[in-house]
């Protein structure tokens, strides 16, 4: 078990620093505008479930339609 944990913290530390240096762009959630994740600029595509802890609900992005410097 504490393997998996330390190999878990390794992933994340090595997934932060793969992030300095690229700029990132705030997705809002599409039902009340909340701040619901960060997207950096090597993250192009995709689709992602987020839950807003201000509505309450689950919202599904599509991170190709969320393009650096749009509004959203
Ligand atoms: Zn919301």
């Amino acid at each position: 078990m504490r393997t998996h944990e330390s190999y878990l913290r390794k992933k994340a530390r090595a997934s932060r620093k793969d992030s300095e240096g690229l700029g990132s762009r705030q997705i809002k959630c599409p039902r009340c505008h909340h701040d619901i994740a960060i997207a950096y600029d090597n993250l192009v595509s995709g689709n992602l479930e987020l839950y807003c802890t201000v509505c309450h609900s689950w919202q599904n992005i599509n991170f190709g339609r969320y393009k650096l410097g749009e509004k959203n």
